[in-house]
């Protein structure tokens, strides 16, 4: 299905603005130009709430999290940043592995099984992207990835 990514982002962005009950602000740098993604929008949808979920799982008391999104070439690149407590840099690329969390005490207190980042790196994968995160423990974490965008649209029977 095509769809326009910056609106399907904003919109989950709002979804989470409206509903959060922590005191945590958002900051958005998304362009306002469309770009369309040839994806699954259930799973999409799936891969970026879990992102988010993970932000403010994270996040503490006043913390902000960004939102960006670039593009790059073929390629959108999609960014979520959080100032939690970030992960220890031996840890950074185990996050996506099935069934990893960080800290198995501080994750069970916090619910879920450790599986939305090995389904969202499966996810984007199949579509052609990467996905990837950066973290400085005390400071934040970041977590990209990027999907191929549509150059070329099929619009009212025609490709435009
Ligand atoms: P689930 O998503 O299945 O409910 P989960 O959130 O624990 O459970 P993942 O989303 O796969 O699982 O994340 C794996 C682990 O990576 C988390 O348990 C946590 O330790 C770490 N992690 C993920 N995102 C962040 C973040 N923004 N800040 C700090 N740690 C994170
Ligand atoms: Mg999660």
């Amino acid at each position: 299905e095509c769809i326009v990514f910056n609106k399907f982002f904003n919109r989950i962005i709002d979804r989470f603005e409206m509903s959060k009950s922590q005191n945590v602000t958002f900051t958005r740098l998304i362009p306002e130009e469309s770009y369309y993604v040839d994806v699954d929008t259930d799973k999409l949808t799936q891969v970026i709430d879990n992102i988010i979920s993970n932000a403010l799982k994270y996040s503490p008391d006043g913390g902000n999290i960004r939102f960006g999104m670039t593009v790059q070439d073929t390629m959108l690149k999609v960014m979520v940043s959080d100032d939690g407590m970030g992960i220890p840099k031996e840890n950074v690329e185990r996050i996506f592995d099935r069934f990893y969390r960080v800290d198995r005490a501080r994750a069970r207190s916090m619910g879920g099984t450790g599986l939305g980042l090995a389904i969202a790196r499966d996810m984007i994968e199949a579509h052609g992207g990467k996905i990837w995160a950066e973290s400085e423990e005390g400071q934040g974490t970041t977590i990209f990835f990027t999907l191929p965008y549509e150059t070329q649209i099929f619009e009212d029977g025609d490709w435009v």
